[in-house]
């Protein structure tokens, strides 16, 4: 046990970059303690505390009945939030590119990226993802949407819709397109779209943090009571916030070593860089508790890979069909 935990951290090297050499910055053992255990460790220690507090306070058959309560309560919540995604979905026209008369349908839509159904799946081969579980795309009218969810979460059956607004397949390159696509897949293959998420839509910590700070006002502890709920929810909301940031780093790096497409991917968050150099949130406050880790640093770090690893890069791209 503990050796194979010692080993996952001296794989840190290979885990970052596929060939060559090692450029460990982003996923080195500080990132990993930053986006695994940090969360995970940060998320047990506040039930537990949550829990003790308000046992401590109501006793422990009030705060188990309530809790339990609770956690059916976000689970309801989280099964009406996903209903809305696909409600939303099922309104937009959407493409299975594993279906050719669907990636016909959808060349005659975007002619200008007429080859992109069939690099997509390319894509989804190397990377390994079995035809059952390659995202459906979703084409709405938003010009920010670029997102990858699991469709009914609680079912035995892996659906993904991949979901990516119409004015991206008119103005981007179908490189910037394909490293973005493969970076939304690499949520899916990487798991992200599933606990990750679900930890994000499920809201029982909030509430087990609420229930706490309930429980002490009850007995007269108001300001502690308060106190200790925003504290609480404070400290989650960063921890849900390392955690994205992390499988961001993990999504990138797999487009990375799927596609092996730079320059595009990287020109693409230089202009969220500028964007987010004029915007007025502080970048402490970003890098807190933004759910994605600041573009600057993933410009470099896609850089960084290409410049360590360009025979593999290139290699990838040409069985991909792309400008080696
Ligand atoms: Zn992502």
């Amino acid at each position: 046990m503990i050796a194979s935990i010692f080993k996952r951290f001296a794989d840190n090297d290979t885990f970052y970059n596929p060939v060559a050499t090692p450029d460990s910055r982003l996923l080195s053992v500080k990132e990993r303690i930053k986006g695994k255990a940090f969360p995970f460790l940060a998320s047990v220690s506040l039930t537990a505390l949550s829990l003790g507090l308000s046992a401590a306070a109501v006793g422990p058959a009030a705060t188990v009945g309530v809790a339990a309560g609770l956690t059916a309560l976000s689970l309801v919540f989280t099964a009406r939030s996903f209903g809305k995604i696909e409600k939303r979905l099922e309104e937009v026209a959407s493409y299975d590119f594993t279906q050719l008369d669907d990636a016909l349908r959808f060349a005659k839509r975007f002619p200008e990226q007429a080859a992109l159904p069939a690099k997509f799946l390319r894509v989804a081969a190397a990377a390994g993802i079995p035809e059952e579980k390659i995202p459906r795309i979703y084409v709405t009218s938003s010009s920010d949407d670029f997102w990858v969810t699991r469709l009914k979460p609680f079912s035995r059956e892996e659906h993904y819709a991949m979901v990516v607004g119409r004015k991206r397949f008119q103005n981007d390159s179908t490189e910037s397109l394909l490293s973005g696509m493969a970076h939304e897949m690499g949520h899916t293959a990487l798991g992200h779209s599933g606990t990750a998420s679900l930890a994000f839509h499920v809201k029982t910590l909030p509430l087990l943090n609420l229930q706490a700070g309930v429980a002490l006002a009850l007995t007269g502890n108001i300001l502690a009571g308060a106190a200790y709920t925003v504290a609480a929810y404070a400290l989650n909301a960063v921890t849900l916030a390392k955690r994205s940031q992390y499988s961001e780093r993990e999504a990138d790096r797999f487009s990375l070593k799927t596609t092996g497409i730079i320059d595009a991917a990287a020109e693409e968050f230089d202009w969220d860089y500028d964007f987010e150099k004029r915007s007025k949130a502080s970048s402490t406050t970003r890098k807190l508790l933004s759910t994605h880790p600041p573009s600057g640093q993933r410009a470099d770090y896609i850089r960084g890979f290409g410049k360590a690893n360009p025979e593999y890069c290139s290699q990838r791209r040409a069985a991909l069909g792309l400008a080696r």
